[in-house]
């Protein structure tokens, strides 16, 4: 593997606020010697911690773009003590096209980590990001929520993992988020994921999936704005007091979590995000979507907990994912 090709517009260790551009060279029809840009924003005073704050993972998911939006355009160097680095759109063609993955190579970013210096465009950021950034940084907060497919209690979250002096320290940075929701997660497909490099490279690691449904709300906002706030406090990079309330305790033992359809069709909900189900409670029914006179297929909760994510929109294909279960702690 050779060196990146990713360059960046800005200084990553220069005093005060800068604005710039991660520049991938990308030649294509209609700009032959054009480039990918991806805005960065790196704040920094003085010799301190380092987070690493990063949006739009996946091109449809809002929250982080509009909160790291907000923190490029207001962070004072003055009040910090470290650096900030962030990326609203780290996934900057995938952002611009409003879709999941990446419309250039059909790349899922969060599953094409750790990259390659010399793959494809979304292999070309990971590789960059996972080499360049990723070891400046002593804590990493990457935003997610639904997208246009999923919707999800707003929570934080943070994996189990085999370090547990690593782990403690990633609980306890979620715990500083403190989103209205807090999981300790379960990831049902995690190679290539983000969230599994960064945790490699023994970094503390926040997620989040703050709403959903392809949009972001004012309180969903909210939620993301706090909880960057109070996580650079929590960090030791700004000072201040942070913002706690109550937030509920969720766990994810395994994958009995998860509902899947096992037909297509139009999709009824029974149960609404953030109520309690009971184990092989009916939580959806699945219509035919072309026919009349048949009975739907019903999807049951296999444990008892609160529904915590689910399918938008109206209609599932088989094997969609239709319902999160997860259990208070
Ligand atoms: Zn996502």
């Amino acid at each position: 593997m050779g060196q990146s090709m990713i360059t960046s517009t800005i200084p990553l260790d220069a005093n005060g606020v800068h604005h710039g551009f991660l520049k991938l060279p990308y030649s294509r029809n209609d700009s032959a010697w054009g480039s990918v840009m991806i805005p960065i924003t790196v704040v920094a005073n003085g010799d301190g911690p380092t987070a690493l704050l990063t949006g739009a993972n996946h091109g449809d998911e809002y929250e982080g773009p509009i909160a790291l939006q907000n923190l490029a355009a207001s962070l004072d160097p003055a009040t910090i003590t470290g650096r900030v680095i962030i990326l609203p759109m780290m996934n900057q063609p995938a952002f611009a096209a409003g879709t999941r993955c990446s419309p250039i190579d059909d790349a899922n970013m969060n599953r094409s980590f750790p990259g390659k210096p010399d793959g494809t465009v979304t292999q070309k950021i990971c590789h960059y990001v996972a080499t360049e950034l990723v070891p400046l940084a002593d804590v990493v907060l990457d935003f997610h929520s639904g997208g246009r497919t999923l919707d999800f209690l707003p929570f934080a979250a943070a994996h189990i993992l085999d370090d547990k002096t690593q782990e403690a320290a990633c609980m306890a940075a979620m715990q500083a988020f403190n989103a209205p929701y807090s999981v300790r997660m379960l990831e049902i497909d995690n190679v290539g994921m983000f969230d599994t490099e960064v945790e490699s490279q023994g970094k503390i690691f926040v997620t989040t999936e703050l709403g959903g449904a392809g949009t972001a709300t004012a309180k969903s906002v909210s939620i993301a704005v706090k909880g960057i706030q109070n996580l650079l406090i929590h960090t030791g990079i700004l000072q201040g007091e942070m913002q706690i309330s109550d937030s509920v305790q969720l766990d994810m033992p395994d994958d009995t979590c998860f509902v899947f359809a096992r037909d297509a069709g139009l999709i009824e909900y029974l149960v609404d995000l953030g109520e309690p189900v009971a184990i092989d409670q009916p939580i959806a029914r699945i219509w035919p979507a072309d026919r009349t006179g048949v009975a739907p297929t019903i999807c049951h909760a296999q444990r008892a907990g609160i529904m915590t994510a689910r399918h938008v929109p109206g209609l599932v294909k088989m094997g969609d994912f239709v319902g999160l279960v997860a259990v208070p702690i």
